[in-house]
């Protein structure tokens, strides 16, 4: 099952449990049930889940939930904060700190992707000013230095290796030495992997760690290694002060479990996720984006990103989401700014409710933005303002008002829930904390 295939999955079972008219225990744990068998078959292991369902049934008290509370909500909000949990370990991810040289250390099995990171990473620095610089510190297979040195001339990024010397700590720390006295601000030494964990590697890979220390140790996981994770992980969290994880091959036909195994083993933030062969091909991970889009939520925090390039702060709107109030009147407000974007072929999948329309190509999204504004502005100063609920009829005579077809109504009503959906949901890790976040 591919990661798509787990979000299918999870939402699926959150619409049903939305569906229906009685919220019970047994609902409840159907949810959970349903919950349980996407993440089983992407295979995240079965202690996590466990200790998910039952993070979940401690939260959602319904004996104890006042009479009129949005159980529903409630519900969702639970399972999608211990969804983000599984992917945050709740430690602040690595950042380098500008004025002195930052040592960062590559460890994690052959063919996870380690050189190929170590360059994207490099890259992604070197690109917003960083000085950059590579070390190969794994003599043990033929053609590493190659192979880092080719990246490394591509990424246009000092690189250091040795063809004669044998000895990968003295490798490292010459490497580091140099570095450092050229003034470089981060250097990145990729060290060997194994096919299989051995004590020799182990080893090594302390030995370097002493000689070097590195302020940061970023453990490279292959997202399709599935079950194993766990184990492989905790391996290389034991020998060497793993503090951050990248998985790799997110491109692929990944079930992406072993990625969350990867994080409950060391307790590690994943800080990047590596989708493609190419330099470029690194993104930065933030665990309630990615469960956002898991779901098919949108990528809010992209999307206030990107508004934030042609909106002002203090904009009306922005403020509004961010204190978690949001009306069809704000919603018409981010329309037109998306609008301003340009083309948002690009950027459609990062709007709530947007994002499973993927005939909406180029031109099109813009078209369809233009007609959710002209519905709106056939809408009175109630109903923009949510004082006022739109009821079928009414959605007919905005039909006819606005020249579009029913359907379009109640799209565009669907996709304001969507936004308001995550735009309310509140408390820690909210989404009003994000468009706060986002606004700051
Ligand atoms: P290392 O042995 O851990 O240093 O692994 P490499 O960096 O040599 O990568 C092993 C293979 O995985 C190479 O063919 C890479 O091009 C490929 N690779 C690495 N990262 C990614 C990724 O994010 N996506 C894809 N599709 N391939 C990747």
């Amino acid at each position: 099952m591919v990661l798509g295939d787990l979000g299918n999955q999870i939402s699926s079972a959150l619409a049903a449990m939305s569906n229906t008219t009685i919220i019970n225990e047994e609902t409840v744990n159907n949810l959970l049930k349903e919950v349980g068998n996407a993440l089983s078959k992407a295979d995240v292991s079965m202690n996590l889940i466990i200790q998910m369902r039952k993070n979940i049934k401690d939260k959602i008290k319904l004996d104890q939930m006042a009479a009129g509370l949005n159980k529903k909500k409630i519900i969702r909000e639970v399972v999608f904060e211990e969804l983000i949990k599984l992917l945050d370990p709740g430690v602040p991810a690595w950042k380098p700190v500008k004025g002195k040289p930052n040592v960062v250390m590559f460890v994690g099995l052959q063919g996870a992707g380690k050189t190929t990171s170590v360059t994207k990473l490099a890259f992604f620095y070197k690109s917003k000013g960083w000085n950059t610089a590579m070390v190969c510190a794994d003599t043990f297979r033929a053609g590493a230095f190659d192979q880092l040195r080719h990246n490394a001339t591509k990424a246009g990024i000092p690189y250091y290796g040795s063809e004669e010397v044998k000895d990968p700590v003295m490798v490292a720390k010459k490497g580091v030495e140099i570095f450092k006295k050229e003034g470089a601000e981060i250097i990145i030494v990729d060290t060997s992997g194994r096919h299989k964990q051995d004590n020799e590697l182990f080893e090594e890979m302390k030995q370097i760690e002493t000689s070097i220390k590195p302020d940061n140790v970023i453990f490279v996981m292959d997202s399709s290694i599935g079950q194993a994770a766990y184990e492989q992980a905790t391996a290389f969290k034991t020998s060497v002060k793993v503090g951050s994880i990248i998985i790799t091959k997110m491109d692929g036909n990944s079930k992406g479990g072993g990625a969350i195994s990867g994080v409950a083993a060391t307790k590690s933030p994943i800080i990047f996720i590596g989708t493609g062969e190419h330099i470029p091909n690194l993104e930065l991970f933030n665990a309630q984006t990615f469960v956002s889009k898991l779901l098919g939520y949108g990528d809010l925090s992209g999307m206030f990103n990107k508004i934030q390039e042609v909106i002002p702060e203090d904009s009306q709107s922005l403020k509004e989401i961010a204190s978690g109030k949001f009306t069809l009147r704000s919603m018409q407000a981010q329309f037109q700014q998306i609008l301003k974007l340009g083309p948002i072929d690009q950027f459609i999948g990062m709007i709530p409710g947007m994002n499973n329309m993927p005939q909406l190509q180029g031109n099109e999204g813009n078209l369809k933005l233009k007609a959710y504004i002209n519905i709106m502005d056939s809408m009175s100063e109630k109903e923009l303002d949510g004082k006022k609920p739109i009821n079928q009829k009414r959605m007919l005579s905005l039909a006819q008002g606005s020249g579009r077809h029913p359907r379009e109504i109640y799209e565009l009503l669907e996709q304001y829930k969507a936004f308001e959906k995550m735009i309310g949901t509140k408390g820690p890790g909210g989404f009003s904390n994000l468009a706060n976040m986002a606004s700051k």
